[in-house]
Parts: C-alpha cells; structure tokens; sequence
C-alpha cells in the first residue's frame, strides 16, 4: 500500500490501533525501539507495553546521562516490562569527546560519535523504527507523519500528532511516575552537559545554534 495511503488511514485510528497495525505487519525482532527515557517517553512506553510483552526498548547510553534518568529508566523498566538494551558509542569515540570537552566547541560532531553513529549501526538490523516523535514539539518535527521513509529504515511515529503540552496530565491520568526532572523544571530532559531548565524544547542545547541530536532526518520547512 502507498505510504500516503497507510497515512490516510493510520490517521484516524487512536494510538492503539496505530501501534497494533505496526506489530501486525511486522515480527518483534522486525521493529527497533527506542527510547530516551525522557519527560514524555512513558507514555510510548506504556502503549507498546500493551501489546508485546516483554519488548525490547534501546537506550542510547552516551554515558552523558543524569543519574535520574538511569533511575527512571530502571524504573520504567519494571512497571512495563521492558527488556532495556543499552546502546553505547565506541570507547574510544566516547573517551575522545569527553577528554576534549566536544560538546562546547563541536556539539554536532559529538552528537555523532555518541548517539548517531551508534544507531545507524543498529538500524541495520531491523525493518521499522518505532519513535515517540511528536510533530509539535518544535518547528524542526512539524513535517513528520506516522510512517515515513528514512533513508536507512522505515520510521514509525504512532504519536505524532499528540500535543506534548498534554502528555505530563496523560501520565498522571495513568498513574505512570514522571521524570523526576520534570518537577525542577526540565520539560526535556538529554545529556547533562546539554540540558537545563526550560518550557518544550527550550532547554536542549542553550546559547547554541542546535536544536537536534541528528538522530532523525527531518524534511526542512518550506
Ligand atoms: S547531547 Fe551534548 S553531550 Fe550529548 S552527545 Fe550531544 S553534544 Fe554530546
């Protein structure tokens, strides 16, 4: 079926439905998640839990992380079931940008030895990449639909027409811990040396010309 068609359709169906079209298509060892394990991750996390029992959620582990989010992510972890892989850069990347310091004077190039590279050698393996990419998130994700062609993989984001502004009072609704940042005042929550307080967005990457990691390939606005 032509892409746009499957949008059509995935459009009007509520989230469950959409994440059971996707594990209806495809085989578990098929379908790569991910997860930050950041302020608005739980709640992919529980909608996947619903339906694979035990999934395999990958972790990019740049050794950056707040001790906080390890905990969250442990937490997360036992409420749903998760298999939790860390992914972690090569040793020697990851040793290099530390001594160098390379988030403050190259922060992309960093991004890419810490979090990038590491995915692209996993996204080889499977069919279909599972995301909780949301379209509002910032200017930058406002093109994005839930099944996309990438490049390397086929990309599948069952939230992306959720409003983030929406998803704290959704897992409180649920019962499902927050981050523990999130009270502090970090609406999004990345590396530390890349994190602060801030409303959305805001706080990733402040006083710098970036706004994303580099994971995702994002269309350009028009
Ligand atoms: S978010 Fe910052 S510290 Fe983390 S990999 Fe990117 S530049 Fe480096």
């Amino acid at each position: 079926m032509p892409i746009k068609t499957t949008n059509d359709t995935l459009n009007n169906l509520p989230i469950p439905e959409r994440i059971s079209y996707i594990f209806n298509c495809y085989a578990p060892e098929e379908i790569l998640i991910t997860s930050s394990f950041g302020t608005s991750s739980a709640f992919l996390l529980y909608h996947i839990s619903r339906f694979n029992t035990k999934p395999d959620v990958h972790f990019i582990n740049t050794g950056f992380h707040f001790s906080t989010t390890l905990q969250y992510r442990d937490e997360l972890a036992h409420l749903f079931g998760l298999n939790i892989i860390d992914v972690k850069p090569d040793f020697e990347d990851h040793s290099y940008t530390e001594y160098e310091k390379l988030w403050q004077r190259d922060p992309d190039a960093c991004c890419e030895l810490n979090k990038v590279s590491p995915l692209e050698a996993l996204k080889k393996k499977y069919k279909v990449w599972v995301t909780g990419l949301m379209a509002h998130q910032s200017d930058t994700r406002e093109k994005i639909s839930i099944v996309e062609v990438n490049p390397a993989i086929l990309k599948f984001n069952p939230l992306f027409d959720e409003d983030p502004t929406k998803i704290t009072d959704k897992l409180k609704k649920l019962k499902i811990p927050l981050h523990p940042l999130l009270e502090h005042g970090f609406e999004s929550v990345g590396c530390m040396q890349c994190t602060d307080r801030g409303v959305g967005r805001d706080g990733r990457w402040q006083g710098l010309n970036k706004t994303e990691c580099g994971l995702h390939n994002f269309q350009k606005k028009d």
